[in-house]
């Protein structure tokens, strides 16, 4: 090993050694700890079927193909028509929250959801009647402290109980 890389090697080493000893930690004990998201965080997108108009605008705006239109089985059946209502796919979103700003009747919105863990491929995509049940609850061993994000100057970041406890 050359000198120059056995000296950053060395660094790298003692910075980690700095903040091992500076205090408290950046990252949280998840998920005994959970942090408290802000206000706007975008999770997992809810969407209300009634105020739906099925205007297909969220599906088209997308532009990872996370959100398509699928037809409506029960309702082309009864109206004699091609129905569409949308579905959205997790393993394609990036969250970006174009759906849900372009959509005219605020029937899609951001929920704080984010840590749901799945077993398959399939179960992360949400044809339209999976869509309407909602997001899923995370499930949690037991349940988890509450944290909150606050800026520290010395550290840039620290975490404080979310009850102020
Ligand atoms: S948040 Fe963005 S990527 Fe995800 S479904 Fe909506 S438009 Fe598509
Ligand atoms: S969710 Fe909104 S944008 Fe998407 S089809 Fe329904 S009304 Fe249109």
């Amino acid at each position: 090993m050359s000198v120059s890389r056995a000296i950053r090697h060395a660094k790298a080493i003692l910075t980690g050694f700095k903040y091992l000893l500076a205090g408290p930690r950046l990252t949280i004990m998840y998920p005994d700890e959970v942090q408290e998201l802000p206000e706007g965080y975008r999770g997992m997108i809810e969407y209300d079927w009634d105020s739906c108009i099925k205007c297909s605008l969220c599906a088209m705006v997308c532009p990872a193909d996370a959100m398509k239109m699928y037809v409506s089985r029960e309702e082309s059946e009864r109206e004699g028509k091609v129905v569409k209502r949308p579905g959205i796919n997790y393993t394609r979103c990036i969250f970006c929250g174009f759906c849900v700003d372009i959509c005219p009747t605020d029937s899609l919105k951001f929920t704080k959801v984010h840590d749901v863990a799945y077993y398959t491929y399939e179960e992360q995509i949400y044809p339209p009647v999976e869509f309407r049940k909602g997001v899923p609850k995370p499930l949690y061993f037991r349940e988890p402290r509450r944290v909150r994000a606050v800026l520290d100057e010395r550290r840039g970041m620290r975490y404080e109980p979310a009850d102020g406890s």
